[in-house]
């Protein structure tokens, strides 16, 4: 139904300087599909389903929907973008107009509908969506969550091929994300086509048939939601459906700063909600293995991986230009190495100079 080759987007700041949002996407979307495009924030999710309906102009690429080459000039995109419908984090309904006039006005005016036919045909969508007691009611007498389920509604009325939602519930209070993403459940069961980008993991995993995680301007990793999300093949991928939080510091030499980097590492707990357990742990290793442990002969890397997913949490310890092994140079009985066994699950040196600590 779309297939995009080689799409390409870029933004030219007032200042002349390029920024390459969108440097080579390939995909296909087929009928009857539920697509989740997923991605660290600012990889261009948005910009890539505004280029689908050319509410952006891609810089160059092809994007064909049911075979017309839509960044072809002489492309009527109005007649595309009638097929395609949009979600907005924003809903960006019309305030001035009842819900029920917001849902039936594009089909009598782009569709020639009858106000008879629309406002039936209205009745029913708004029924569909749990609103129809809201018909007559100002989008500023809805809660957030109704205005995003009248907002699909209306997209519903014009009766688009496919629905690209962006964010639909991010706008949202917590406590009403659960009713807007049922509306989008419903629609999927129904085999409607939609291509979503989301950060609701545990939905995008549930509605989609397939996800393609964005990154660096290309689709980095695609596949089913069980292979995205039990199986990532590439590492920002893994890092990203685990949610790993990193924290990193270089120490320069053995007067580095102790309490600096154990105050750091409090500030990097506290802000992920690594619990105090844990903290404590980290804290000791921290302090066991560079005092007494890992010898100082130059800088020192510390590397801390904290998955909010899993709660693991590795720290990484890497010796700069270290030819031989740290671990086999320390005794078996020394008192630093045996605490830090205890506390950890793994400890491990999987290359000479690398220790890697699994709390
Ligand atoms: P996402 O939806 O993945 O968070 P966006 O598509 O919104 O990412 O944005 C990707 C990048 O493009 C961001 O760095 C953003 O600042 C930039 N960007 C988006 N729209 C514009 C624009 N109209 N002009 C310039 N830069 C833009
Ligand atoms: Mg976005």
């Amino acid at each position: 139904m779309i297939k995009v080759r080689h799409l390409k987007k870029v933004f030219i700041a007032p200042s002349g300087e390029k920024l390459t949002v969108l440097s080579d996407i390939n995909c296909d979307i087929h009928k009857g599909e539920v697509i989740s495009v997923i991605g660290p924030s600012g990889t261009g999710k948005s910009t890539f389903l505004r280029c689908l309906n050319r509410l952006e102009e891609p810089t160059s690429g092809m994007i064909e929907v049911d075979g017309t080459d839509i960044l072809n000039r002489k492309t009527d995109i109005s007649m595309v973008r009638r097929r395609m419908g949009m979600v907005f984090q924003n809903f960006n309904l019309f305030e001035h107009l009842t819900i029920l006039d917001n849902v039936t006005m594009c089909p009598m005016s782009l569709l020639g509908k009858s106000r008879e036919e629309a406002e039936s045909q209205g009745m029913a969508l708004l029924e569909k969506v749990g609103l129809h007691d809201k018909a007559e009611c100002l989008p500023c007498e809805l809660s957030g969550g109704q205005k995003q389920r009248a907002a699909i509604a209306r997209c519903l009325a014009m009766e688009p091929e496919i629905i690209l939602f962006d964010e639909p519930t991010s706008a949202l209070d917590p406590t009403m994300v659960s009713e807007v993403l049922a509306v989008i459940r419903h629609l999927a069961s129904q085999g409607m086509t939609m291509c979503i980008v989301s950060h609701e993991m545990q939905f995008v995993r549930d509605v989609s048939t397939r996800i393609l995680f964005l990154n660096d301007g290309v689709v980095y990793e695609e596949g089913t939601p069980d292979q995205i999300f039990d199986n990532p093949q590439k590492p920002v991928t893994k890092a990203f459906v685990n949610r790993i939080r990193t924290f990193e510091a270089t120490l320069p030499d053995s007067h580095f700063d102790l309490y600096g980097l154990m105050g750091n590492i409090r500030t990097f707990c506290s802000k992920y909600g690594v619990g105090l357990r844990s903290m404590e742990k980290m804290e000791h290793v921290t302090e066991e293995m560079l005092c007494h442990i890992i010898p100082f002969d130059g800088p020192l890397k510390l590397t801390v991986d904290y998955s909010e997913k899993t709660s693991r949490i590795s720290m990484t310890f890497v010796r700069e230009n270290a030819g031989d092994g740290i671990l086999d140079a320390v005794p078996d009985d020394s008192l630093s190495l045996m605490m830090v066994k205890g506390m950890s699950e793994s400890l491990a040196e999987p290359e000479p100079g690398t220790v890697c600590v699994v709390i």
